[in-house]
């Protein structure tokens, strides 16, 4: 099928290239000609497993290019809009410019039958609101989010755990969820839940999952909270909690806490949306959600400060990770990179390290020190924090090699990844979150 994906960011150029590695004939479109530029070179323009590999291939069968005019979605079957709905500078809200750029950019190129996909994640009532300007141009819209985890995005794309379609009432609708269905056929071949529903359903469901997740690991969070002051354990709480099927072992890992393009912003937008709605107190519970979310990221900076004696000032502190999560380069409100710059912030001669992220934060916290090395970034240190779980520093880093290369021997533990037992008895003073 012909398929027009408009906005190549981590969504959509993943989404562009994995409905090409499936068969279908898409072109990807973007504003940005540097991405673009990149993206036609069959060069990934950010990291993400698998993604390189299925770019390039679908360059060379010549079903995937990718442009910066729009008019090149005419004769597409299918128009997938995945720009970005970041919040708004200065309030809690989403910005909706983009998806309405998109959307009207797009509308003089379709054709009758055609379909618009949403695929953004946007506020509850949007999708109703875009629906009539899409079908005075003959389409239909239907609104169909996505799930991705960055790290797996290719893998989630092609092979989802479900798919949502919100759609328009009657036989419209119903066309256009088969459309859809043809669209994801490998994923519907082998019986993924494939949920039909209504518009507001279908926004609904995205930032639901979303608040769920986040609330799950502000949850344990404030577990840690709590355990800090009475000497638990909050891993040992969590495995034991965890073990009741009703709770599930996942995402209660307590840490530096949740960030990224996504979770932050998409449960301020639902509270920010539930207050216009009528509704605010619903979802109140979520401002504590962030609030505890935001309050570990102190209390990691707090644990540097108790590890070297008091203050950080003059310090050298190696700063492992800057990526808001490992297997990704994104450091969108990254709790990691906060961290380091805090720690920067208060006089610490911070050096930040990351297999993947340290251009991106280069570019956004350019005060920082970067080094590519992971060795080189520790030699020396007073101490080192932990804040993205990359194997480099979780698995692969052992007490007794950094001992060789550090000033001091202070590891705190933002992700409690490590071996705590293993680096204390190679002579470390280990602090981890919500452990004592
Ligand atoms: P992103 O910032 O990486 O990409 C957005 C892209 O849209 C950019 O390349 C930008 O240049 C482009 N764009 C902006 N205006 C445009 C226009 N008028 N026409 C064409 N292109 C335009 O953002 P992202 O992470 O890919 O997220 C996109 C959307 O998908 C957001 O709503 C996000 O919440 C949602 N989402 C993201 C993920 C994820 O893991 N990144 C997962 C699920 C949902």
């Amino acid at each position: 099928m012909r398929l027009s994906v408009i906005g190549c960011g981590y969504l959509g150029a993943v989404h562009a290239a994995a409905m090409a590695s499936i068969g279908h004939e898409v072109v990807g479109i973007d504003v940005d000609a540097r991405k673009i530029d990149a993206l036609s070179k069959g060069d990934a323009p950010f990291f993400e497993p698998g993604l390189q590999e299925i770019l390039t291939d679908g360059i060379r069968s010549g079903r995937l290019s990718f442009t910066t005019d729009i008019s090149a979605a005419a004769g597409a079957k299918v128009h997938f809009i995945g720009v970005g709905t970041p919040q708004q500078v200065g309030a809690h809200a989403a910005d909706l410019t983009y998806v309405n750029a998109a959307v009207d950019s797009l509308l003089p190129h379709l054709s009758d039958g055609d379909i618009v996909a949403g695929k953004s994640t946007v506020p509850v009532g949007t999708a109703a609101e875009l629906a009539d300007r899409v079908a005075a141009s003959g389409a239909t819209l239907v609104w169909n989010p996505e799930f991705l985890r960055e790290g797996w995005a290719v893998q989630d794309t092609i092979d989802p755990d479900r798919l949502v379609a919100g759609v328009p009432a009657g036989a419209e609708g119903e066309r256009a969820a088969e459309v859809l269905r043809e669209v994801y056929h490998p994923a519907v071949a082998k019986g993924t839940p494939f949920i039909v529903t209504d518009y507001a359903t279908a926004e609904l469901v995205k930032v639901a999952a979303n608040a769920f997740l986040a609330t799950k690991i502000s949850f344990i969070n404030a577990m840690a909270e709590i355990a800090e002051v009475t000497g638990a354990d909050v891993t040992q709480l969590a495995d034991a909690i965890g073990h009741d099927a009703r709770i599930g072992r996942r995402f209660l890992g307590a840490g530096i806490g949740f960030g990224g393009g996504c979770l932050p912003k998409d449960i301020r937008a639902f509270a920010a949306r539930a207050e216009e709605l009528g509704r605010g107190e619903s979802v109140g519970f979520l401002r504590e959600v962030d609030a505890i979310n935001l309050r570990r990221r102190d209390r990691a900076v707090q644990l540097v400060i108790e590890a070297l004696g008091g203050s950080v000032v003059d310090k050298k502190v190696a700063v492992l990770g800057a990526a808001f999560k490992p297997h990704s380069d994104d450091v969108r409100d990254s709790p990691a990179l906060d961290v380091a710059v805090r720690l920067n912030g208060l006089g610490a001669k911070v050096v930040v390290t990351d297999p993947q992220a340290i251009e991106n934060a280069r570019r956004v916290h350019p005060q920082l020190n970067y080094l590519t090395e992971r060795d080189e970034a520790i030699r020396d240190a007073d101490a080192i924090v932990l804040v993205t779980e990359w194997d480099e520093y979780r698995r692969e880093l052992s007490p007794d090699h950094a001992s060789t290369l550090t000033a001091g021997r202070a590891v705190v533990d933002g992700r409690n990844g490590l071996d705590a037992a293993a680096w204390r008895a190679a002579g470390w003073a280990y602090y981890g979150m919500g452990r004592p």
